[in-house]
């Protein structure tokens, strides 16, 4: 499929919800609403152990597959229970998500880890979405920008500008994540120029072409506005991604 640059991307990180059977219905769904290429991506990040099915679905059609977490190990080893990169690039993963906030709040996930996950991820040819953002508290404290700039400058200053050539970043403030409170579409608009311009410093080129993903309750009835605003280039969606017509709306929303 020809993307645009920055084309914009609909992630749908379905995380630990939905059966077999529910996941085979979304998929069909969906598959009818991205019938032909179009100027926008639709990613599908469901757990672990519906990648191969939900791969298998997904023949021939345009949604991409991706994953919602890898390991951090650099080789295949004696590593029980993770998942390493290559493993999630042999069924069919073109992404993963990593640092997003339940991973860091509930999982101990530091930038350090964080960086190395990016790091694992492209060598064994994933796009990492690297999720950043502050909690309530660090909002309510006008620490918004310093979070940011700090969690994305501990991720470059270990992997490089360069790295941001294959790379999306997703802002998703804490507070925004499955609460039904968005970022008004000023405020996040605010935080991805911001996002964009710490890029810019290191890499103008690079900057302009990276795609920054808004999360944080996105739905229906918002995502027109947000994704009309210039730095949002499409949407993490948890909650929505699993209910078919939100989400094919959500993704219509970016269609035009
Ligand atoms: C998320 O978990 O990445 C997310 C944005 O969730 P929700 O859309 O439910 O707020």
């Amino acid at each position: 499929m020809a993307v645009a640059t920055r084309a914009p991307l609909i992630a749908g990180n379905w995380k630990m919800h939905g059966t077999l059977d529910d996941s085979a219905e979304l998929v069909s769904m969906l598959k009818k609403v991205v019938a032909r290429p179009k100027d926008a991506q639709m990613l599908l990040c469901p757990p672990f152990t519906y990648l191969m099915a939900v791969r298998k679905w997904l023949k021939e059609s345009n949604i991409l597959l991706g994953a919602q977490n890898l390991s951090h190990q650099p080789d295949l080893g004696a590593y029980t229970g993770e998942v390493h990169g290559s493993m999630l690039k042999d069924v069919g993963c073109s992404f993963v998500i990593i640092g997003h906030s339940e991973r860091r709040q509930f999982y101990g996930e530091t930038d350090d880890l964080v960086a190395q996950k990016f790091q694992v991820a492209q060598a064994a040819g994933l796009t990492p979405i690297l999720c950043i953002g502050e909690t309530l508290e660090q909002h309510e404290k006008g620490k918004t920008e310093s979070v940011v700039v700090g969690q994305m400058l501990a991720v470059l200053k270990t992997v490089g500008v360069a790295a941001f050539s294959n790379a999306v970043i997703a802002y998703e403030p804490v507070w925004a994540i499955g609460t039904g409170r968005t970022a008004t579409p000023g405020q996040a608009q605010k935080v991805h120029a911001l996002i964009r311009a710490t890029i810019s410093k290191h890499d103008a080129t690079i900057s302009s072409a990276l795609r920054i993903l808004y999360g944080g309750s996105v739905k229906s009835d918002n995502a027109k506005v947000l994704l009309s605003m210039d730095d949002i280039d499409g949407g993490l969606v948890g909650g929505a991604s699993l209910k078919a017509e939100e989400f094919a709306a959500i993704f219509q929303a970016a269609l035009n």
